[in-house]
């Protein structure tokens, strides 16, 4: 059984001690930054001259400097910008600034895992990272309850690194769901197969396949969108509420019975072995190079899929089906349909 830590194992003084720089105000940056506040740490923001985040940091109140100047005075360094970014920032505005002995926060294990950060020996080197987007953490936290959160501490310089990864938990309101110790490895390895594997890219291709498969079988479009992607959701939440065992047991018996022998045909050995070949990939740091030389080249390949992926045919149907469904919100202000960031 994993090793759980709760509120009422951490101190918040510990982090309440420190002047933490929050960089970047993205999806995590600014529930960290907010919830860094709301919880009595002395947070400012880091960000680029010129940064579109600044109005809005600042619009909270919150004290924005440049990457440089935040990290100059910091105790605590979170590093929350884009990963593709972060080993340069690092370079160029984190270390020559860092205080010494400041300890660096990552939100996700990527840029330690693959060597692309090299912190000082003198640093604490830990991980807090919510398994949530960003807005969620910030919502969760303001309604009084948090997102859980992974923990894990690769450099303890200090000998207190745990108890300050645990404090920033509390802090950001992770350990009133709960925390969970792991390793920036395991972290890492662990949520780039998760999202390749099922959550982003298995689940779209299987989307996308059933909607082919219907639609060049002759049935409408429409029909296709609303069977194989939005009542995905409603099966998503069941199994969210009660494991795979509860969507069967709320799904008709009809579905239940295709569950069983039509998902194994579908989703058939060779899958799986395509899987261990993914995350094989992930472990020798074939994805990981694969990234990032696209990034460090402007996104190339990056961007081609990103175009053709936004040319499915599913894309077009579900944007005039969602004006038909006025409870369908759009959860965050930040995205706007059909752009291509
Ligand atoms: P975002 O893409 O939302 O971060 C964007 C922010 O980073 C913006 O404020 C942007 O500024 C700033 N930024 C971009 N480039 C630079 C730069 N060169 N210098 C300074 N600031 C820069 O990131 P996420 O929140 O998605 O991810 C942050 C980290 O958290 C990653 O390690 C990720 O893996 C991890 N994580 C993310 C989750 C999520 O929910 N998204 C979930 C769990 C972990 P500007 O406005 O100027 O563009
Ligand atoms: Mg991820
Ligand atoms: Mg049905």
């Amino acid at each position: 059984m994993a090793e759980m830590f709760y509120d009422d194992d951490a101190d918040l003084s510990v982090i309440q001690g420190k002047k933490v720089a929050v960089i970047g105000y993205g999806s995590q940056g600014h529930a960290h930054a907010l919830n860094l506040r709301d919880s009595g740490v002395d947070v400012r923001v880091g960000l680029a001259d010129g940064s579109k985040s600044r109005a809005k940091a600042e619009a909270e109140g919150l004290t924005v400097r440049s990457v440089a100047d935040a990290v100059k005075e910091a105790d605590l360094v979170v590093i929350l910008t884009p990963d593709q970014v972060q080993r340069t920032v690092y370079a160029n505005d984190i270390a020559p600034n860092l205080k010494e002995g400041a300890g660096l926060l990552f939100g996700h294990g990527f840029n330690i895992r693959f060597d692309y950060i090299k912190p000082e020996a003198g640093s604490d080197v830990i991980m807090v990272a919510p398994k949530g987007p960003g807005h969620l953490v910030r919502r969760e936290y303001v309604d009084g309850r948090g997102v859980p959160v992974l923990l894990a501490v690769e450099q303890d310089a200090s000998g207190e690194a745990w108890a300050l990864a645990q404090s920033y938990a509390k802090a950001i309101g992770g350990l009133r769901a709960g925390g969970i110790r792991t390793t920036f490895t395991e972290e890492c390895e662990t949520d780039l197969f998760g999202e390749q594997a099922v959550l982003c890219g298995g689940a779209s291709q299987l989307v996308q396949y059933g909607f082919e498969t219907l639609v060049e079988a002759g049935y409408q479009p429409e029909v296709a969108y609303f069977e194989c992607l939005h009542e995905l959701k409603l099966i998503v939440d069941l199994m969210v509420e009660g494991g795979i065992a509860k969507q069967r047991w709320s799904v008709s018996d009809t579905a239940e019975y295709g569950d069983y022998v039509s998902g194994p045909r579908v989703i058939d050995p060779r899958v799986k072995e395509n899987m261990q070949a993914v995350l094989a990939d992930i472990k020798n740091g074939a994805f990981a190079k694969r990234f990032i030389d696209d990034q460090d080249a402007g996104g190339p390949e990056f961007k081609a899929l990103r175009e053709k992926g936004a040319q499915h045919p599913i894309e077009g149907t579900g944007k005039e089906l969602r004006k038909l469904m006025s409870w369908i919100k759009e959860t965050d202000s930040d995205y706007v349909e059909g752009s291509a960031a």
